[in-house]
């Protein structure tokens, strides 16, 4: 038997983009479904109990103070992120701490590079940043390689755009890359959930129950539905049953590749398709996370540099011991590939995270105990798509939107970058389709 059920807003997937979208809406008085596959909420920004560690599904670090926190304010969920100091940076086997203010050009000096060089390549930066942006589609290591041929300057953009870009410097534009200091306006300030990542996740899916949304896990979107151009909503399957779900607006977080997947033959438009094929580039990755008795350096993160794929390095419970039974630590080391043209081999970027964090850290196989060894590609990629390489938040089929980190606005990454789409979207549905869709 077919069952059927309505919402203003069918919302496919629980991820931050989804959940965004859900919040607000949900508070600005729209019925909000949020249909999640998995038994838990948040994607890639949850958590799961290992031995009493709290080890991640994704978001380790949390932006704080930028778009994520404003959005909870806005909705009235609780943000229990706990902030954490500026990281440190490996360099040349030594451990460095930079100030907030002018830390650039003493990673450089820390590098080995000599005054007149990090000069050259300060002055192209202040250009680039207060003058004119550099040329789209050139990579920011052949920009880099005009101002300086020293290899160390080369490794610390390196290990910060493949930290928290995923992506590395003979990949990305220079001008995304621009576009996304930009945005920053100075250092970044982060810091960790107290309950895990999850516990954000959880927040918001509060605010949405709270007004009367509905949160639906084990529930898969098995095909958008759309009628001449116009999405009409979904069939699920939830606990044995198959559902058809009438909503006149669909957000899908499964990314758009997935999106157009489940739409079937209701998007035509072909030069859309060609498009998801050629500009979507996923960013994939590797993620290890350890327990430890002790931690491995006095501070929650570490950057670094010259290691052949490992970039960053977390204890978060140095910050949130929440996350760890008591007087133990959580490690989570992150590696990206060096050439993200050339086949993702799994089990080789696991075996060269391992191999980078013994050369790094003599002993470290004694220290430290597996939890988990994870790689993101497919489904569960770092990012759906890497920086500068994202679709448009619309769709071709009328009223679907996508959200999260295939379609991210330029100079965003991660959750802030995901949390932005379902901002975007929310007050799009709020504006136009209110008048659209007759709904509250
Ligand atoms: C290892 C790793 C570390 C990271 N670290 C950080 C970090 O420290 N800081 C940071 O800001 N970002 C980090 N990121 C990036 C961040 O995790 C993601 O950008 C973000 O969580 C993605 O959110 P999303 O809303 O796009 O999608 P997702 O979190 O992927 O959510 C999509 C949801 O849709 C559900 N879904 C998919 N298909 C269906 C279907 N057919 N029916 C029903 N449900 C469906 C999925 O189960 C999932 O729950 C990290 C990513 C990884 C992989």
């Amino acid at each position: 038997m077919n069952h059927r059920a309505h919402c203003d807003v069918l919302v496919l997937g629980s991820g931050m983009g989804g959940l965004a979208a859900a919040a607000l809406l949900a508070t600005d008085g729209f019925r909000v479904i949020v249909a999640e596959k998995m038994p838990r909420i948040g994607g890639r920004c949850s958590t799961m109990d290992y031995d009493g560690f709290k080890c991640i599904t994704g978001v380790v670090g949390v932006e704080t103070r930028g778009v994520v926190q404003e959005l909870f304010e806005r909705v009235g969920a609780d943000f229990d992120v706990r902030e954490a100091g500026p990281p440190r940076y490996l360099i040349n086997g030594r451990i460095c701490q930079v100030p907030s203010s002018g830390g650039m050009k003493q990673l450089m000096m820390a590098a080995g590079a000599d005054a007149m060089e990090v000069e050259a390549v300060m002055n192209a930066i202040t250009g680039a940043l207060h003058w004119r942006t550099p040329t789209a589609g050139v990579p920011l290591g052949d920009w880099l390689r005009q101002y300086t041929s020293n290899p160390g300057i080369m490794e610390i953009f390196q290990a910060l755009v493949s930290a928290v870009l995923f992506v590395n410097v003979n990949e990305l534009s220079v001008h995304t890359y621009f576009e996304f200091l930009r945005k920053l306006k100075g250092i970044q300030r982060f810091g960790y959930a107290l309950g895990g990542s999850i516990s954000l996740a959880r927040s918001l899916a509060r605010v949405v129950v709270d007004h009367g949304g509905e949160i639906w896990t084990r529930c898969r979107v098995n095909a958008i539905k759309s009628e001449n151009n116009i999405v009409r909503g979904a069939n699920v399957s939830r606990r044995g049953k198959s559902i058809s779900i009438t909503a006149p607006v669909v957000i899908s977080n499964a990314g758009p590749r997935e999106t157009a997947r489940l739409a079937e033959t209701g998007i035509k438009d072909h030069y859309y398709l060609r498009e998801l094929e050629q500009r979507m580039s996923p960013a994939m990755i590797t993620a290890l996370q350890f327990a430890m008795d002790e931690p491995l350096f006095e501070s929650n993160h570490l950057l670094v540099t010259g290691a052949q794929s490992l970039n960053a390095v977390y204890q978060p419970t140095m910050v949130c011991p929440e996350w760890a039974p008591e007087g133990r630590h959580l490690l989570v080391a992150g590696s990206a590939p060096r050439n993200v043209q050339e086949p993702f081999d799994g089990k080789y970027e696991i075996e060269q995270c391992l191999a980078d964090l013994s050369a790094v850290f003599p002993g470290f196989e004694s220290r430290a105990k597996l939890l988990l060894a994870g790689t993101f590609q497919g489904g569960w990629p770092g990012m759906h798509s890497l920086p500068g390489r994202d679709m448009d938040m619309k769709t071709p089929v009328i009223n679907l939107y996508n959200v999260g980190d295939g379609v991210k606005p330029l100079g965003y990454t991660g959750l802030p970058g995901v949390v932005a789409t379902g901002i975007h979207v929310a007050e799009e549905v709020m504006g136009r389709n209110r008048i659209l869709t007759g709904a509250p």
